[in-house]
């Protein structure tokens, strides 16, 4: 007698409703349909379930617009970043500089002379732009750039080591976010690895001990992510080069990070500096391009002229070579270097990192003033301490100011979830029992956008959940 499907609407009727004639502006009639179609099916098995809930026309074409947005929006989109972790791995590390975001689109939407000499007419090496400022700004005498460092570090060490032993120490075996570590990265090249020293202590006798006809190449890691501290040795690069070409062996430096300007003065001492690494003497050296360099995502392989040439012989280097949108990026980030003063004002990564507290404090206070105008919501100015990189340089603190919210109607991770999902989305850190906004890796021109998602997560009712055809 009490059948709830009865009250169900019927797809004629639904598609009727002015709701959905009007989405017809936005979306096409089949889609619509479809959605429609969804939408019904999952309220019919809610109510075969024993769901109760509306079932009028109203609220029906309300889900059916809330999933035909939901869907409309790519799986990619932008997000404000307001964690103040710069090199957010899973926000896409670093930002490019404008320069850069601009030859990337033109390279993208266009022809290019990417292999092409248009002085001679003849064909060129896609490398030749990248080498030719890698050279300038290391020292280096010759360059090439792959897909990222861990395919930097297959290609070094196939060249130079396959088939044959490469020295590390125990304190460098770094495993590098989920899939790099060094010896499973050393078994994929064909190289053996020969570990030596301790975790805390290695020597430069522990070295040269374990070197034997089978040694191809000794190689520095560098420990990007963790720190070994106390009673704690490690051998110098220089002392490693003047031992390895003693004994006529390749030295390779995996810096990782790419930082080709002295960020010391900055408060970040720890992290290697390419130009030195090749001054060093190191026979390879390399980093990505998405770290401190703050350029597209790549690794970069400076060094020896004769190895580079066999790295790029190597019939893996196609699997690994850049497109011609990563290329045009990274030459135009490697330009902005020429001129370094200039090159920590353009290159977003280098910005971020080295802005004053003083200037966040003030960003921080002025947007503060506006949030405390939102109903529900309290907002509090407070110094903290960000991290470089989630998962590449989560050892390197820096002093910030966070703005700590929180609301009255939410709980914290209530709210942090409501930014995430809102328009546009908002990552923040939950901490100590609130939400904090880092103003570090908001853009100025951002804050507005950023204002009215706290206003919206705020204060919003929520869409329909779980939109059934996602
Ligand atoms: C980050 C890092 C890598 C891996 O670089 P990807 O570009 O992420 O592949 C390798 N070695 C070191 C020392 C690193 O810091």
């Amino acid at each position: 007698m009490n059948n709830p499907f009865r009250h169900l609407p019927s797809m004629t009727k639904l598609l009727e409703a002015p709701g959905l004639v009007a989405a017809r502006q936005r979306y096409s009639q089949s889609l619509i349909t479809a959605t429609a179609r969804a939408v019904l099916a999952a309220r019919r098995a809610q109510l075969a379930a024993g769901a109760s809930g509306r079932l009028d026309v109203d609220s029906l074409v309300a889900d059916i617009v809330a999933c035909l947005d939901a869907q409309s929006q790519p799986a990619l989109r932008p997000v404000i970043n307001a964690t103040g972790i710069v090199l957010h791995t899973n926000l896409g590390r670093s930002p490019l500089p404008e320069e850069a975001a601009r030859a990337a689109y033109e390279a993208a939407r266009g022809y290019l002379n990417l292999e092409l000499d248009l002085a001679s007419g003849q064909r060129s090496n896609r490398q030749d732009p990248i080498r030719t400022e890698l050279r300038r700004l290391t020292g280096a005498e010759s360059a090439t750039a792959v897909n990222n460092c861990a395919a930097a570090t297959v290609m070094a060490l196939r060249a130079v080591a396959a088939g044959r032993e490469v020295i590390v120490s125990r304190g460098q075996l770094v495993e590098i976010g989920g899939s790099f570590r060094i010896p499973e990265v050393m078994a994929t090249s064909g190289a053996i690895l020969r570990e030596v020293g301790t975790t805390n202590i290695t020597r430069l006798s522990d070295y040269e001990r374990a070197i034997t006809p089978h040694t191809a190449a000794l190689m520095r890691v560098h420990a990007s992510n963790y720190r070994i501290r106390g009673y704690t040795r490690a051998v110098a690069l220089e002392q490693l080069v003047e031992l390895g070409h003693r004994h006529n062996l390749v030295v390779i430096d995996d810096a990782g990070s790419g930082q080709m300007i002295d960020l010391a003065p900055f408060g970040f001492p720890d992290e290697p500096l390419i130009p030195a690494s090749v001054a060093a003497g190191a026979d390879l050296v390399l980093f990505s391009g998405d770290k401190l360099l703050g350029g597209p995502q790549c690794g970069l392989i400076v060094g020896k002229a004769e190895l580079i040439e066999k790295i790029e012989k190597d019939p893996l280097m196609r699997a690994f070579r850049l497109d011609k949108m990563t290329l045009a990026a990274l030459e135009a980030t490697l330009r902005l270097y020429r001129d370094p003063a200039s090159a920590l004002a353009a290159i977003p990564t280098l910005r971020m990192l080295t802005t004053p507290v003083v200037q966040l404090q003030a960003r921080s206070e002025a947007l503060a003033e506006r949030l405390r105008a939102i109903p529900g919501l309290t907002v509090d100015v407070r110094d903290a301490v960000a991290y470089v990189g989630g998962g590449s340089l989560p050892d390197q603190a820096i002093a910030t100011i966070v703005l700590a919210i929180g609301a009255s109607r939410w709980s914290e991770s209530t709210l942090a979830t409501r930014l995430r999902t809102g328009n546009p989305a908002v990552m923040a850190r939950i901490q100590e029992g609130q939400v904090w906004l880092d103003l570090r890796c908001v853009r100025e021109e951002q804050e507005e956008e950023l204002l009215a998602a706290v206003r919206q997560a705020v204060q919003e009712e929520l869409h329909p959940a779980n939109s059934p055809v996602r």
